[in-house]
């Protein structure tokens, strides 16, 4: 357990959008800011931050909380480890005697523990490469040779893993790892009944997540011996998901974002090089083909990617479907030759940063446009195949989300293939109509956004007061703290007397004279706890609940103070709806919320009484059920007139 003072202070020096901004490209709009949702695929932004609140709401998923619960649900933290993330990055200290011991790592859950394994184990790949003999002879030579130089080792953890054959194995098991998370992890293998290291004798390359976490590894052969693989890479666990990451995505991000553009590029050295070259918005996909995962891992900071290709690469063509799928993610591709017989690695090599750049800027082209011309080429005199690639590429084209995009395409793949522009609008029609057909039927994208729920102003008698009681809730956490003036119910006719009192004296007398409680058992928490305060004569802090222990208060607690109103500025760009500022007719909101949640609940009980009377038997009294009735409905008349509000 992390002491409750040292969880204070790394809550009181999160600021929230500091620990997103990371994660997510944030842009000022007012007060707040706003960004692409890291947690849905769209292209419109309905992320916001409030840094005033200090907490964050996903539009587009619901999902919202403050600096902690984002790191917990992006970066699959557990709460401690949330904690210790951000005590590192705002330099608070936790007690020594609260690390965790091997033993209490024994305890923790499994996920944590394999994280735990990454990082020791990076960590002694690390010190093997720097401060052993072999290390520095073999591997750090090795290095050295292929012109890696310091700084660059040192950005990418760069490591060695001994080839005696269990050096990794018998420190981690001596550190208390289990066996069994070793090798979930790959990195211990069993012969005969004995441990040895996956990844022995080989250099070490780190794969890290967008914050820097280890999740794997990949790990090069120095031999040239073709019959080994060149690389060994982690396999998939429960902390790496090759699918979703990409290599170098922690070292590059804040550079993807800067330069508003990311190179990729196939391996690990490619990334390291251009690196070290001074182009440094550049990410891998270690080998394979990139999944929608990892294409919308870079939109997080860009939509535009630029796809280097070794100058003699057979693969152009292959890769044309994959590429597909990148502008159908609403990317902007374009692609990069490299001179013949050159990798990025080679390439970088041999030139300055200028002359990369330079080369870089000249030879970037637009991918749709470049994939027309390679059809093309091949179908010259050929009037089957160019028929054939005209499909093809108005295939690509259709895939692109945005209308725009497409017509400028179909302007310039006209002039390009030499095929009037009506032709292949045509085409594209065609193509895109099939999809709306198939859409359909998958019924995906046709549910309409439901937008913001309309303001209450009626009041069906129905069962449960679930919103008023939300509405309470909501005020409370709100404006709970602020002092308004209420009229004093005194019993003399005409003598008006106001009393200031913060709205949360006002909610808890009014609740507790009619001995009212919350259905919502978590909304009765909270008004017990607040409730709690007061007896001590004290207010809780603004963020209290926002940050509360207790995930599901906090949660609530989050998307109570982050209705819309608060967040008025987006709703009113998106929806079009205007909102009043309450807090100057605060006094009446705050009424308005208990006599209607009052209201409510009469109103149940009103229906309750109609049942026992029509469920009546000649035992039942049937006059003490008349006159509860009546009172009710004196009740009932008197709170809707206070609140104003409409009964059905
Ligand atoms: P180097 O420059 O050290 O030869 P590289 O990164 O250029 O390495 P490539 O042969 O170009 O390696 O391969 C590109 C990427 O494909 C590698 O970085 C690695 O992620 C992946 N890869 C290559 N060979 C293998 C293999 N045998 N097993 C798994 N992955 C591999
Ligand atoms: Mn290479």
């Amino acid at each position: 357990m992390i002491p409750r003072e040292i969880v204070d202070r790394i809550f009181d020096a999160a600021r929230v959008e500091e620990v997103i901004g990371e994660f997510v490209t944030l842009k000022k709009t007012g007060a707040n800011y706003k960004g692409l949702s890291p947690f849905n695929n769209e292209r419109t932004p309905s992320f916001v931050v409030s840094p005033s609140k200090n907490i964050w709401k996903d539009f587009s998923s619901g999902k919202g909380g403050n600096a902690v619960t984002f790191l917990m649900e992006h970066e699959s933290l557990s709460f401690p480890e949330a904690l210790r993330y951000l005590a590192k990055k705002y330099g608070i200290e936790i007690p020594e005697a609260e690390e965790m011991s091997a033993e209490d790592q024994a305890a923790a859950n499994e996920r944590e523990s394999l994280m735990l394994i990454n990082t020791f184990a990076q960590e002694f790949f690390t010190e093997q490469l720097h401060q052993t003999d072999e290390g520095k002879s073999i591997g750090l030579s090795y290095l050295k040779e292929r012109g890696f130089d310091g700084k660059t080792i040192e950005k990418f953890n760069l490591g060695y893993c001994p080839s005696s054959g269990d050096a990794f194995s018998k420190a981690a098991l001596a550190k208390g790892y289990r066996l069994e998370y070793l090798e979930k992890l790959g990195l211990t293998r069993q012969r005969n009944d004995r441990p040895y290291d996956f990844f022995k004798g080989r250099i070490i390359f780190p794969i890290q997540s967008i914050s820097g976490r280890v999740l794997g590894f990949g790990a090069r052969t120095m031999q040239r011996d073709s019959k080994i693989a060149k690389y060994f890479n982690s396999p998939e666990s429960e902390v790496y998901h090759k699918s979703k990451v990409l290599y170098g995505v922690f070292q590059a991000r804040a550079e993807i974002a800067k330069a508003d553009n990311c190179y990729l590029v196939e391996g690990y050295t490619d990334v390291t090089a251009l690196h070290q070259a001074g182009i440094t918005n550049v990410v891998a996909s270690s080998g394979t083909a990139l999944t929608p995962d990892q294409v919308r891992l870079i939109r997080r900071y860009t939509p535009n990617v630029t796809i280097l290709f070794d100058g003699d690469s057979a693969g152009i063509k292959a890769s044309f479907r994959g590429i597909d799928l990148i502008l159908a993610e609403g990317m902007n591709v374009k692609v990069l030759l490299l001179p013949d017989g050159h990798d990025p690695d080679s390439f970088s090599r041999e030139r300055s940063y200028t002359e990369i750049k330079k080369y870089f800027e000249r030879e970037s082209q637009d991918f749709v446009v470049f994939k027309a011309g390679v059809l093309m080429q091949d179908a010259v005199n050929d009037p089957l195949r160019k028929a054939a690639a005209v499909k093809d590429i108005v295939q690509s084209i259709a895939l692109i989300p945005d209308h725009i995009t497409r017509s400028v395409y179909i302007q310039a793949c006209s002039t390009r293939l030499d095929i009037e522009e009506i032709a292949l609008k045509n085409e594209l029609n065609k193509l895109l109509r099939k999809d709306a057909r198939k859409q359909l039927q998958v019924g995906e994208d046709v549910v309409p956004d439901k937008g913001p729920k309309a303001p209450r102003q009626t009041i069906a008698p129905a069962t449960g007061t679930a919103s008023q009681e939300r509405e309470l809730m909501r005020l409370l956490l709100n404006y709970g703290n602020e002092e308004i003036s209420v009229p004093l119910p005194s019993g003399e006719e005409g003598a008006k007397v106001e009393v200031t009192l913060p709205v949360c004296d006002v909610i808890i007398g009014e609740l507790e004279t009619d001995g009212l409680q919350f259905e919502n058992f978590r909304y009765q928490r909270i008004f017990n706890e607040y409730c709690e305060f007061r007896e001590r004569e004290e207010l809780p802090s603004n963020d209290w609940f926002v940050r509360h222990e207790d995930p599901h208060i906090s949660q609530l607690a989050v998307d109570l103070v982050s209705q819309p109103y608060e967040l008025s500025a987006m709703w009113e760009e998106r929806f079009h709806i205007y909102t009043t500022t309450e807090d100057k007719r605060l006094m009446h909101t705050v009424m308005d919320g208990i006599y209607t949640f009052k209201l409510r609940r009469v109103l149940q009980l009103i229906t309750k009484t109609e049942e026992e009377m029509k469920n009546a038997t000649p035992e039942t009294d049937i006059m003490q059920l008349l006159e509860r009735k009546k009172r009710l409905d004196t009740v009932k008349m008197k709170l809707a007139e206070f609140s104003g509000s409409t009964i059905l």
